[in-house]
């Protein structure tokens, strides 16, 4: 590590997202909500009776819109700091709907640190944040979710999770419920990595052979965000759908000769990464497993 005086002046990246959404065939609205405002890029799909759920997302990813972060160069960002974030949009939700709607909420926001390029992944609930890099498609994301817990713990398989009665059972969510805080994950962009963030709507209806066979054949990241929501519409649209793609063009790390260079080209392992532990919620900041003991006390 250099000094700060010494350090690469900056990170070099270029983002290009799109992002697509429908209410799907059988439900009348649409009660998923997205932002895809670089550096920030999420999903929320809300619950709740009568519109509530479309009131817990809306405010939900008006309270990111509203934080200060899109539009931001270089953010610097750590997972503390975007808890409190969350748990921001928390609060607003309660005062809003009284505890009668919820929302999940998925992303990642492109971060600088040490002037590199990170993407701090983050989820609450049952949406999820994927990244396809060198042609494997990887779930970065845990689901809190009832049969995440049932596979974790050995009892049911992942593909009988797809069918499970209560299947969409959420474990955490924002604005109701007693647990709220988020997992995050901590990686390094690598050049050409996609992202994509989506609700269950996706998930639910196209296996992820097939999300990851659209995202390596279609280059634009809105034209795959569309053929995504198009393929779940295929398949049956259940549920509302909500896609955001997002492309790391350029990465680039302005380097000065003999500097330690980008920590993810020398340590490859994501073990070694920088892990992050929010203080005030008592949760695992970056869980690798969704089954990684019970919940400290809530402050
Ligand atoms: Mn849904």
């Amino acid at each position: 590590m250099t000094a700060n005086g010494s350090a690469p002046t900056g990170m070099s990246i270029r983002l290009e997202s799109g992002s697509a959404s429908d209410r799907g065939l059988r439900r009348e609205l649409n009660e998923d909500a997205l932002i895809a405002a670089e550096p920030i890029f999420a999903v929320a799909d809300g619950m709740g009776g009568h519109e509530a759920g479309e009131v817990a997302s809306g405010i939900c990813v008006r309270t990111l819109r509203e934080s200060g972060i899109p539009g931001r160069l270089h953010v610097v960002l750590s997972a503390d700091g975007l808890q409190e974030l969350i748990s921001r949009a928390d609060r607003n939700i309660r005062e809003a709907t009284g505890g009668n709607a919820g929302t999940t909420l998925t992303g990642v926001v492109l971060v600088e640190e040490s002037g590199y390029p990170y993407w701090l992944f983050f989820n609450v609930g049952d949406s999820r944040t994927y990244r396809l890099r060198h042609g494997e498609l990887a779930q970065v994301t845990v689901d809190h979710s009832e049969v995440q817990e049932l596979v974790d713990g050995g009892r049911i398989t992942a593909a009988q999770a797809h069918v499970h009665p209560r299947r969409h059972v959420v474990t955490r969510a924002l604005g109701a419920g007693p647990d709220t805080g988020a997992d995050f994950w901590l990686r390094p962009v690598e050049p050409d990595d996609r992202i994509l963030v989506c609700s269950d709507g996706l998930t639910g209806e196209v296996a992820a052979d097939r999300i990851s066979e659209i995202l390596q054949t279609v280059a634009d990241p809105g034209e795959a965000a569309e053929a995504l929501v198009q393929a779940a519409l295929r398949a049956g649209g259940r549920d509302n759908i909500s896609v955001v793609v997002i492309d790391a063009r350029d990465v680039g790390v302005r380097e000065e000769p003999g500097d330690a260079g980008h920590p993810g080209r020398h340590a490859l392992t994501e073990d070694t990464l920088p892990r992050r532990r929010p203080t005030d919620t008592g949760n695992n900041a970056v869980v690798e497993d969704a089954a990684a003991g019970p919940e400290g006390p809530l402050p």
